[in-house]
């Protein structure tokens, strides 16, 4: 099954306003239309809005970095899946490593986070990944199905085939460690595994598993050619244009 590419670039908490209208037109002039690859950011929440209208007309997808599990309400300095639908996005980044680590984000929140997106019609990027002690001590697979199932606890069969979800192993997050492709490979077949017992073989065929963590010009090509990775969520070099027009640009 043939599942096309998607490069996505999590900005984090990173670009005022005028910095990230530049990136996005640095972004358009150095990757153009992207053919057979989609190309998705997820800027800060207050840029959203002015990064949608220099992106989107380009064919590049919007993603909110997180949201709210309630649909509105008394929840200072949160945002809502519709929130995020009305700037322009199409996805949400939901249970990054960052958000569990730093604002203890659990597995049931995340299931909660993913139930909200769904009922916006967002589509969920579902982070998962160990960290260095749990690689240690084996427990990679353990940890990831446990992610896993505790994100997609509520999940209908329909919602499986469009969702992402993203391995991130915590140890190679921002820290230049990157998995090799054989580890990467490797868990990746695990949650399309789990993700067919969870749903069924089509859906899980279709479903879009990305790699993160430390995805950079002069590794893309041989983690992409995996066969079970379909995609990088790229933090660090995103923020460089011409670093991540040639992370889309991977030949594999
Ligand atoms: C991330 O934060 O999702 C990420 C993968 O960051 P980096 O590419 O900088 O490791």
């Amino acid at each position: 099954m043939k599942r096309t590419p998607l490069l996505a670039g999590n900005w984090k908490m990173n670009g005022t306003l005028s910095e990230a209208v530049n990136l996005a037109r640095d972004l358009f002039r150095q990757i153009g239309k992207p053919s057979g690859r989609e190309v998705l950011v997820a800027p800060p929440f207050p840029v959203l809005t002015c990064v949608a209208a220099e992106i989107l007309p380009a064919g590049y997808l919007l993603a909110g970095q997180n949201l709210h599990w309630e649909d509105s309400g008394a929840f200072t300095g949160e945002v809502s899946a519709r929130m995020l639908v009305e700037t322009g996005c199409s996805h949400v980044i939901i249970g990054h490593s960052e958000r569990r680590q730093y604002f203890s984000e659990t597995d049931a929140s995340v299931a909660m986070k993913v139930g909200a997106a769904l009922r916006a019609n967002l589509i969920p990027i579902v982070c998962v990944g160990e960290t260095l002690a749990e690689r240690e001590n084996g427990q990679t697979l353990g940890v990831i199905e446990r992610q896993v199932r505790g994100a997609l606890v509520n999940l209908t069969r329909s919602a499986f085939p469009s969702l992402v979800l993203a391995y991130e192993p915590v140890w190679a997050i921002g820290t230049g460690r990157v998995a090799t492709p054989e580890q990467a490979q490797h868990v990746h077949e695990a949650i399309r595994r789990l993700v067919t017992a969870l749903s069924d073989e089509s859906s899980a065929a279709m479903c879009r598993i990305l790699y993160g963590g430390s995805v950079k010009p002069d590794n893309v090509d041989d983690l992409m050619s995996q066969p079970d990775i379909d995609g990088a969520l790229v933090g660090g070099a995103s923020l460089k244009a011409d670093d991540f027009a040639r992370i889309v640009a991977f030949q594999s």
